[in-house]
């Protein structure tokens, strides 16, 4: 059974066969191959979908109440169109009331509705479920209304899940879940909040994502350490150049040259992460459109570094995982991806080694730490989509 069955047969059981017109709906997990810590600096990052996709099959109800039914959780929550407010306990439907309350909030008239939601992007695993529910939730809500956002469900999501659910994250990962195309990655500029697709040939290349299963509870503060240091930067560049700079995005790296001596030497090294990377972005994006597939696994291993050294967001069970992914033959680079202190590992990978390498990784890995990893191939899939009823 596809996921798309599975979602309308969830719904008829859940709420009752019914005769009415059903929309069904997907958004996909995604991994940023390279930008590590540029989104909050109004910089540059190389996320692309991923084949795991959350599935969304809803229909109208006649009154102002919302229903969902979550088969991951095997939960169904509800809520009332007139008095959205988020749950008390922090419950997964604070996303729904979320995208509800802020597709309202930007005047899309709802109606009432069944939802029922079949997740294929693993929780907390590093791919960005959130996003995903986000985008296929609010996009099936919007089209049970007779509405079709598009590209307004960044905003719509992103929102829902900074000012509703309470995380203050970047626009990427409704952005890729919105836009992501298949066999590509988006060169995406957090700060105009575009993008330009570049191709990442399934043929030749495969990302691979291992998920070290450690998380350390370091990630909040140092995230916010993080943000803090880069605004000393910013402060200093922004008396010392003369020119307008809102944010490290307007750094370049000659000016960072020029100026690094007069840094204090936290400062110095975060800013030179931040300042580096986003020309490794670029690089990255004009490789993979120049095929040049070595090239940017140099790139993902100098992100790496940067990130460990001078950035320094790494621990050991990432180093290892990347030690232990670049030792295997057919493995181009790879580098810690997402906050740091846990999370996952992406490698670029030639197609043809990929059942070796992500066996040996996950062999490798247990081995040295003890600890089970997981390991997904990926194949870059198209951002939210609405099937055919
Ligand atoms: P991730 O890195 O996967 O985005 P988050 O902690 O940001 O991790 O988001 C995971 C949360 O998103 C879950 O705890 C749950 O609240 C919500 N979520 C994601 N997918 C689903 C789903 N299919 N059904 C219900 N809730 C979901
Ligand atoms: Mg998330």
């Amino acid at each position: 059974m596809t996921q798309t069955e599975r979602a309308r047969r969830v719904l008829d059981e859940e709420f009752g066969p019914a005769g009415g017109p059903v929309s069904v709906v997907s958004a996909p997990g995604r991994v940023n191959l390279i930008g590590g810590h540029t989104d909050y600096n109004d910089g540059l990052v190389l996320p692309m979908g991923v084949d795991r996709r959350t599935v969304v099959a809803a229909r109208p109800r006649e009154d102002r109440t919302v229903a969902v039914r979550s088969a991951v959780f095997g939960e169904t929550a509800s809520f009332d169109l007139d008095a959205v407010e988020a749950a008390v306990d922090g419950a997964w439907s604070d996303y729904v009331r979320g995208v509800a309350d802020r597709l309202q909030g930007r005047g899309y008239d709802l109606g009432g509705a069944e939802l029922a939601v079949v997740g294929g992007v693993p929780m907390g695993a590093g791919l960005s479920s959130s996003a995903a529910f986000e985008v296929a939730t609010a996009d099936a809500l919007a089209a049970v209304a007779g509405h079709s956002p598009g590209g307004e469900l960044v905003d719509v999501c992103w929102e829902a899940e900074t000012e509703f659910v309470g995380l203050n994250c970047g626009i990427m990962d409704q952005y890729a879940a919105t836009f992501a195309e298949p066999d590509s990655a988006l060169f995406l500029d957090c700060r105009a909040r575009d993008h330009e697709v570049v191709p990442v040939p399934a043929e030749a290349v495969t990302v691979v994502v291992t998920n070290t299963n450690v998380q350390r509870d370091l990630v909040e503060s140092a995230y916010n350490d993080r943000v803090a240091t880069c605004q000393e930067g910013v402060d200093y560049f922004r008396d010392a150049l003369g020119e307008p700079v809102t944010a490290l995005r307007d750094v370049s790296l000659a000016a960072f040259r020029d100026h690094e001596g007069a840094l204090p030497e936290t400062v110095r090294k975060r800013v030179r992460h931040v300042v580096s990377e986003n020309h490794r972005v670029r690089e990255a994006a004009d490789a993979l459109r120049a095929g040049e597939f070595g090239r940017v696994g140099g790139l993902l291993n100098h992100s790496h570094a940067s990130l460990r050294t001078d950035y320094e967001v790494s621990i050991d069970e990432l180093d290892a995982a990347v030690a232990i992914a670049n030792g295997l033959d057919g493995v181009l680079g790879s580098r810690m991806t997402g906050a740091g202190f846990g999370g996952c590992v992406v490698s670029l990978v030639r197609s043809d080694a990929v059942d070796e390498v992500t066996a040996a990784v996950h062999e490798q890995y247990l081995d040295e730490t003890g600890i089970e990893p997981d390991v997904y191939a990926c194949t870059p899939d198209g951002g939210v989509r609405r099937h055919e009823s």
